[in-house]
């Protein structure tokens, strides 16, 4: 059952008991106070009546020293007209409660003249065929008898307004039950209409569409539970994008590791086929041999490099506090002198928080990059900058420089922007992706500034300390230079 309906269904079972409710205690209170009032006049005219009797009596005879029957029945008969046009109903017994009088249609039976007595007066409610009545008895002292007077008052009336209070109520219930259930309609379906956009939302999201959003319509709870569905569905659209693009991050690197792969695989088995299956002369098979030695040392290599990422993005790396100096004292070592190169280092004094050895295979590689596109001879610098709350290295060559729309390629892993060139200097494509790996578990990234044909530049920032290392791993860079 729908919500709506259900708030509409409880409403109107509510509205039904307290009009129900209300209604009948409201006209039973009218009937009770009605009926009060009529009991109250018929026993006032019953001691009228009494008073009347004793009155009338006094004027008999005085040879009656005790009032006869016949006197009684004058009495009554004149009592009973009373000088009205509607006669009264009235009945008289004596002291042995026999009827010495009744008028025409006293229906009552005797039980009320049983419990009458001389001194109790008496009065009952009474049903006779379709009508009501008040019965009342009484008792009158008359020339030595005493006599009891019963009369009965027609209280119908009120029964019947009773009823039609009832029905007239039964009536008024419905209309408002009908008129309330129209407007509750229409209340309900706009106190609900959040819950139905929401559900139009999650049924959106679940055949696919994350980038739907619920309508916010209010500003209640209601309204609160939209902008969290909204934040929620938003998390979640962020998180699949980021699935999705790891998906085709992978199954690019799938594509070109096969690739990779299968290059120097076919030139190892074409040179092993033919030294197998040919005679050939010893120049030409040192030729072949020498080939398969080197793609296999390529290969080896690759999966070596490999390897290094995978570890470097799967582990933290052990964090420990170096200087700039060590780092530069290490590369100069290792590249002056070598390469054919102009190497220039230049470095401001400075600490930093990494993993000492993981920090040097990324310049390794960036000096080897720069040492690869640049001309023999021609400059490369190496300088370190000791920032606030960093240190930032950064190698600069004059070499071929990258094209604008390579640029954000090249990090990926076996992408060479000149496959032919980079394979010529036993590259596969695999240096950078290393470097972003590593400088990714260091919460830092490659910057790279390039112009085709004057050169590149590339470089990136270290903390300083453990907590600018916890700066930046809350997302806080420190700052450029
Ligand atoms: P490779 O093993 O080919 O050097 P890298 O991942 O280190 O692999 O580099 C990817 C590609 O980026 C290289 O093939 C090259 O085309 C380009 N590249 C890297 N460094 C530089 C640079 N300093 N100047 C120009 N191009 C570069």
């Amino acid at each position: 059952m729908k919500f709506s309906l259900k708030i509409l269904l409880w409403m109107i079972i509510v509205m039904a008991l307290a009009l129900g409710f209300s209604g009948f205690y409201l006209v039973n209170y009218v009937f009770e106070t009605s009926l009060e009032r009529e009991v109250g006049q018929a026993l006032d005219e019953s001691s009228i009546l009494s008073f009347a009797f004793e009155t009338a009596a006094l004027s008999v005879p005085s040879k009656y020293s005790i009032l006869p029957d016949s006197t009684v029945e004058e009495i009554a008969s004149n009592l009973e007209t009373g000088g009205k046009s509607s006669s009264r109903l009235l009945r008289i017994s004596d002291e042995q409660k026999n009827v010495l009088y009744v008028s025409d249609g006293f229906e009552a039976d005797f039980t009320l003249l049983e419990q009458t007595s001389e001194t109790m007066k008496a009065h009952q409610v009474i049903q006779t065929k379709e009508r009501y009545y008040i019965h009342t008895g009484t008792s009158v002292n008359v020339l030595g008898r005493i006599l009891y007077l019963e009369t009965m008052r027609d209280v119908s009336e009120v029964f019947s307004e009773r009823s039609i209070g009832f029905s007239l109520y039964r009536r008024v219930t419905l209309v408002m039950l009908l008129t309330g259930m129209v407007i509750m309609h229409l209340i309900s379906s706009f106190l609900t209409k959040p819950i139905r956009l929401l559900t139009k939302a999650t049924k959106r999201m679940a055949a696919g569409d994350y980038s739907y959003r619920a309508r916010q319509i209010s500003r209640d709870e209601l309204g609160q539970l939209t902008r969290d569905f909204n934040r929620m569905a938003k998390a979640l659209k962020r998180n699949i994008d980021k699935l999705e693009e790891e998906i085709q991050a992978r199954e690019e690197f799938m594509g070109a590791f096969a690739h990779e792969l299968k290059t120097p695989l076919t030139a190892i088995i074409g040179y092993a086929d033919m030294l197998r299956s040919h005679k050939l002369d010893e120049e030409k098979s040192f030729m072949s041999a020498n080939y398969i030695y080197t793609e296999g040392k390529r290969l080896e290599a690759m999966s070596l490099r490999l390897l290094d990422i995978i570890v470097a993005g799967k582990n933290k790396p052990e964090l420990l506090l170096f200087s700039a100096r060590s780092i530069f004292e290490y590369l100069q070592e290792m590249f002056v002198g070598s390469r054919n190169m102009e190497f220039q280092f230049q470095y401001e004094e400075g600490n930093m928080m990494a993993e000492e050895n993981l920090i040097k295979t990324v310049l390794v590689n960036l000096i080897d990059n720069a040492c690869k596109s640049s001309e023999p001879g021609s400059g490369i610098e190496i300088s370190g900058f000791a920032l606030e709350k960093g240190y930032r290295f950064m190698v600069r060559d004059h070499g071929i420089g990258i094209p604008e729309e390579e640029k954000r390629k090249i990090t990926q892993a076996f992408y060479m922007v000149d496959k032919s060139r980079a394979r010529s200097k036993n590259g596969a494509g695999l240096g950078l992706a290393l470097c972003t790996e590593i400088l990714k578990i260091h919460h830092s990234e490659l910057e790279i500034e390039s112009e085709v044909g004057k050169g590149s530049c590339f470089s990136f920032i270290l903390p300083t300390d453990a907590g600018a290392y916890e700066e930046r791993k809350t997302g806080r860079k420190a700052e450029k230079r």
